[in-house]
């Protein structure tokens, strides 16, 4: 019996089966959006967090709260090279403070997200190891990887 071949629609989802650069990378940028939108939604809970490509074909970060656009951030040339694990978590990390420094509503001050550990400030994104976390200033052995923010 005969198989009727896979629609191409939603194969992006699978693991590519041929090496085609352009996939790989929407995918690993993909990745970058999901932990920011993950994280954020933990205050937000309507926010959306994509990757959409800019009038010259990079990519940029727009990030939108319900019907309320709160702007893009970021850019990645986008010259089909895959990138590293190492370049998706600095990007990862730039998005993450970019996000806290240029998008935040100016008129929401309590501090995000709350370091668990103290109750009393804000976690700082950077790069631990390697990996972008939301960590601590005043305890360097306390940080949380950015898209593994508990709910609050
Ligand atoms: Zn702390």
């Amino acid at each position: 019996m005969a198989v009727a071949p896979r629609p191409l629609v939603g194969a992006l989802s699978e693991r590519p089966q041929t090496v085609h650069p352009g996939p790989v990378v929407d995918q690993r940028f993909f990745e970058c959006a999901a932990r920011i939108e993950h994280d954020l939604r933990t205050r937000f809970p309507e926010i959306t967090v994509r990757m959409v490509r800019d009038p010259d074909g990079d990519w940029e970060c727009e990030v939108r709260d319900g019907n309320d656009y709160w702007g893009s951030v970021g850019s990645w040339d986008d010259d089909d090279s895959v990138p590293s694990a190492e370049e998706v978590e600095e990007f990862t990390e730039s998005l993450a403070l970019n996000v806290a420094d240029n998008l935040w509503p100016d008129e929401l001050t309590d501090p995000w997200p709350l370091c668990s550990l103290h109750g009393d400030h804000p976690l700082q994104p950077c790069l631990v190891a390697r990996r972008a976390v939301w960590q601590c200033w005043r305890d360097e052995k306390f940080g949380i990887r950015v898209g593994d923010l508990p709910p609050t």
